[in-house]
């Protein structure tokens, strides 16, 4: 049977197939031991070092054009820095904790045991189709579980890739992927895992919570949402611009932690847009056949930021195209011109949807106070950008907003730190990964009580009399 390939017709069953054969593996053997989870880990990365082009190559085929290099920064490099991360550090998390038991249970021990959930389903989007299908992945089996892993149907090449690539390192019975649409993916969300983690939209992650509640199965939704960049009165505007064009247009903007619009004080508004349009055209002197400028993944996705884009311009938005070289894009090529717009309304989509696409709102504030509660009346982001050299400013915006993770002075970069959680919250998701937290998030933590021979505990049993009455008394006064 070819574990790999599941049809929408009977998913259900042959899913719970693979399932049983992982389960059962699982609860025959003992929870693999450092040594056998390091080696996992290895082969992982030794192959995705030796098979890095192949990769970009797969990667791009799906894109119809993707930066090469751009998916050695965004696909390749955090799976190598997640591994190395995690291959030195591995012993340590999973040795077991000693804790305190507490003067009132003393003198007996207490530990924390870290281990394996059991079975851990994998969802993996398209944007970044091989970094968030392997990074969690790795986590998964840093803590010793077997993983069932459902990347994007919209990156079919690199699904077909991950699964062959997979399978020549791993037993179906360790990791299986599981090729298939939105149906599958249905049917995968509602298989009884252990924990089921999932990366995608803030809708289709309603979807998983549902599915996932029927088994009481945990999850860890990484979603999306509109992440905003705050530019401080007292920031240094052509670092923070280019900062802003670099994170907004790798992969087109096609990333969960873009910034999605930029909040400027309204007496810089000229002067930042000047900046960030040169910053664009330094990073992308040319479009329709630079191979560092990247399309649009696909028709639907192409129209929709299209879209987006035609209603602004309908409303009389200023749209600033930057098109260095003055070229025509043809659709075919799907490539969209990085457009900034300046101060759109509210009602607008490119105000209310994720904008996953070129194009940047840059929307006036007259003081900070107004730039915070923008933000605050919003669902919670994914990240969010603040940009300024004062730190009491700074402080105040950490402090009064709350998004999953933040970068100051910079876009991006707080997720490619192995020693920060990565995740969002609300909206933009809950739970988190990356480094030591991924491995806690598919790891059960066990707390283990080792009583001594010799304790107190029995004064505390029927039949109750004095000395259990001199105990309480004892215990209940400190
Ligand atoms: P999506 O929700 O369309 O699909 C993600 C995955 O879910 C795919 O594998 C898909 O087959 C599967 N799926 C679809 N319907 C399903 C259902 N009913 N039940 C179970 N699985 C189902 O998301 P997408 O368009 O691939 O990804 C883009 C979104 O992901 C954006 O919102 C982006 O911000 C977000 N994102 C978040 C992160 C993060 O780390 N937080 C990273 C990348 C992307």
């Amino acid at each position: 049977m070819d574990m790999a390939r599941i049809d929408a017709d009977d998913s259900q069953s042959r899913l719970a197939d693979i399932l049983s054969v992982q389960r059962n593996a699982f609860l025959r053997a003992d929870a693999p031991a450092l040594g056998e989870r390091q080696a996992n880990i290895r082969k992982l990365r030794d192959a995705v070092r030796q098979q890095a082009e192949q990769i970009a190559a797969v990667i791009a085929a799906d894109f119809g054009s993707r930066s090469a290099h751009e998916t050695m920064v965004a696909d390749i490099w955090p799976v190598l820095a997640s591994a190395r991360h995690t291959l030195k550090h591995l012993a340590s998390w999973m040795k077991p904790k000693r804790v305190p038991a507490g003067l009132d249970l003393m003198p007996g021990r207490a530990r924390i045991l870290c281990q394996p959930v059991g079975i851990v389903g994998i969802i993996s989007p398209w944007n970044y189709p091989f970094q968030l299908a392997v990074v969690p992945l790795i986590a998964a089996l840093a803590a010793g579980n077997r993983v069932m892993l459902k990347p994007s149907e919209l990156t079919p090449r690199t699904s077909e890739f991950l699964a062959g690539f997979l399978g020549n390192l791993f037993s179906p019975a360790k990791v299986a992927t599981i090729i298939g649409g939105a149906n599958v993916g249905a049917a995968f969300a509602a298989l009884p895992f252990d924990h089921l983690f999932y990366t995608g939209s803030t809708a289709t992650g309603r979807r998983i919570m549902r599915a996932a509640a029927e088994n009481l199965t945990p999850v860890t939704l990484e979603l999306g949402g509109k992440s905003p960049c705050i530019i401080g009165g007292d920031a240094i505007l052509p670092a923070a611009a280019h900062s802003v064009a670099f994170g907004k247009l790798l992969n087109a903007g096609q990333t969960c932690v873009a910034p999605d619009y930029v909040l400027v004080p309204r007496a810089r508004l000229e002067t930042f847009t000047g900046l960030l349009g040169d910053a664009i055209r330094k990073l992308y002197p040319s479009l329709r056949t630079n191979p560092d400028y990247t399309a649009i993944v696909n028709e639907r996705h192409y129209a929709r930021v299209s879209a987006l884009l035609e209603e602004a311009r309908q409303r009389g938005v200023r749209v600033v195209e930057i098109n260095p070289s003055n070229e025509t894009l043809p659709p075919a090529g799907r490539k969209i011109v990085p457009s900034l717009l300046i101060d759109p309304p509210d009602d607008l989509a490119v105000m209310q949807d994720e904008i996953f696409g070129p194009i940047l709102p840059i929307r006036p504030y007259d003081s900070l106070e107004e730039a915070i509660a923008f933000v605050n009346s919003r669902p919670r982001p994914l990240a969010l950008y603040y940009f300024g050299t004062g730190e009491a400013q700074r402080d105040r915006v950490l402090n009064r907003t709350v998004s999953g993770g933040a970068c100051v002075n910079e876009t991006l970069m707080h997720i490619v730190a192995e020693n920060l959680p990565f995740g969002g919250i609300g909206a933009s998701g809950m739970g988190a990964y990356h480094g030591e937290f991924g491995f806690q998030t598919f790891s059960h933590r066990k707390g283990v009580f080792l009583q001594s021979r010799i304790n107190g505990t029995g004064l505390l049993r029927p039949p109750f009399g004095r000395a259990a009455n001199t105990v309480l008394k004892f215990l209940m006064s400190r």
